[in-house]
């Protein structure tokens, strides 16, 4: 087992792989921008380094400035939390070359499944439903007009090597197909360097449902269910649950196999998520996310697991404690991402916390790098806390959630909470009954 991990991210997430570390007896080194120098997980860690300025790319995108901060710590591996360079294959291999562990997959999954054509073509090969659409990338608009016609309108043009929902643009037929065409080819170059783009059957009233699976790196792996995370703004996740409301434990078994088998195969190490769209009973595989999720928590609660202690026991060469027929599902959980925003535009709102106080109690989570006096810096994302809360089941965890909400205290900056507060009063979240398109309407509706 390593003696020291260095956590290459800031915030919520690298307290929770610090608190890890030290339930195994593990020392923990943090490294912050010189914008984060007062940040908890630096008071938290057991060392830290300054690597860098404000800005994310000379700081936490630096890999020569985390390399240098291993040497000077003596820290064996790096977990990356997620963003960042959690799916970096450049930085996985200059790491590999300094005799350091990466806490994760190889650099080569990293990289297949990076590009989301390569990602998709792998799923393909690997026997995983995916979505219809163009075999490859879609390099003109005269192409996109032929696969248009053959996979039928509406069709959605996604970048290449997008994430965060950047460089996607819908068409609802050959017309708006020009236009969706060049906006997603010019917001893929400019978000990600890379214009290219590929195309796909634009699915009506789909369920983000994504599986969670893990592999021990030789050839065994397991799935831990799924998430539902349809409750999107523009197409990024802001409520997230397991189980699936509408998946049922068939579909689960059979999903799920079908991940774990696929995983087994391709040897992979550590966590990983695949993500599908659900529609009609049918799974269609969008991507996968090689590192941890902001959403785990929820899994990690319903299967009463540690996924970041499974990630260092693994990458540490230790056997997965993992075993598929001892993974049982208790409970429901919801996970709602608390963000330092303003309604209704959802602008980000950075500032100094006057007071915060975080709910307890029975069933509930709260994962947060937040303290009173505490400034929450412009340079990054705005997510500042994640509750989590569990219970036998989903009305119950509907009910805690409503109370742990209730004894939350953020004040001196705006934040989502009040839009949570107002989702658990509609039917439709109640009963579970939503797509991916429910808080977009919602949102319009609510607030115009
Ligand atoms: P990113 O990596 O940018 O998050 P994804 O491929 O994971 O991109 O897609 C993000 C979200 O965009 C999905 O959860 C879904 O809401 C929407 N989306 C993506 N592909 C489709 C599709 N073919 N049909 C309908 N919605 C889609």
């Amino acid at each position: 087992m390593f003696d020291k991990i260095l956590i290459a991210n800031r915030g919520e997430i690298a307290l929770r792989v610090i608190r890890a570390c030290r339930e195994m007896g593990i020392a923990s080194v943090a490294v912050h921008s010189t914008a984060d120098s007062d940040a908890m997980h630096v008071r938290m860690a057991d060392e830290s380094v300054c690597i860098g300025p404000n800005s994310s790319a000379e700081s936490y995108l630096s890999i020569p400035a985390l390399v240098a901060a291993c040497e000077i710590t003596g820290a064996q591996a790096i977990h990356p939390g997620y963003g960042f360079l959690s799916e970096n294959a450049t930085f996985v291999q200059v790491l590999e070359d300094h005799g350091i562990t990466f806490i994760g997959p190889s650099a080569a999954h990293i990289r297949i499944m990076g590009d989301k054509i390569t990602a998709k073509d792998t799923a393909m090969k690997l026997g995983i439903p995916v979505v219809p659409g163009s075999a490859g990338g879609v390099p003109d608009v005269e192409s996109a007009k032929k696969t248009a016609a053959e996979i039928g309108y509406p069709v959605i043009i996604k970048a290449t090597a997008g994430g965060g929902g950047r460089g996607m643009k819908v068409a609802l037929d050959a017309e708006g197909l020009e236009i969706a065409f060049r906006t997603a080819r010019a917001e893929a170059k400019a978000a990600f360097g890379n214009d290219e783009v590929y195309m796909e059957k634009y699915l009506q009233k789909p369920r983000h449902i994504e599986i969670q699976v893990f592999g021990d790196g030789k050839g065994r792996a397991v799935h831990l269910g799924e998430r539902d995370c349809s409750l999107q703004r523009r197409h990024q996740k802001v409520f997230e649950e397991a189980p699936g409301p509408c998946i049922t434990p068939e579909q689960r078994a059979r999903i799920g196999k079908i991940c774990a088998d696929a995983m087994a195969e391709l040897k992979y190490s550590g966590a990983g998520t695949i993500e599908f769209l659900y529609e009609d009973g049918e799974f269609y595989f969008i991507e996968m996310n090689t590192r941890l999720q902001v959403e785990h928590p929820v899994t990690e609660a319903i299967f009463g697991v540690d996924l970041v202690r499974e990630q260092i026991r693994v990458a540490a060469g230790l056997p997965m404690e993992f075993e598929q027929d001892k993974l049982t599902i208790r409970g429901a959980a919801i996970e709602v991402r608390i963000n330092a925003e303003k309604l209704p535009n959802f602008s980000p709102c950075p500032g100094k916390i006057t007071q915060y106080h975080a709910p307890g109690g029975l069933g509930v989570r709260m994962d947060s790098a937040l303290y009173d006096g505490y400034k929450i810096p412009p340079y990054y994302d705005s997510l500042i806390g994640k509750l989590i809360v569990f219970g036998r089941d989903r009305p119950e965890a509907l009910a805690r959630l409503s109370r742990a909400l209730g004894e939350l205290i953020v004040d001196g900056v705006d934040t989502t909470v009040p839009l949570f507060n107002a989702l658990l009063a509609e039917p439709d979240i109640q009963a579970g009954d939503y797509s991916i398109h429910w808080l977009e309407k919602w949102l319009a509706k609510t607030y115009g």
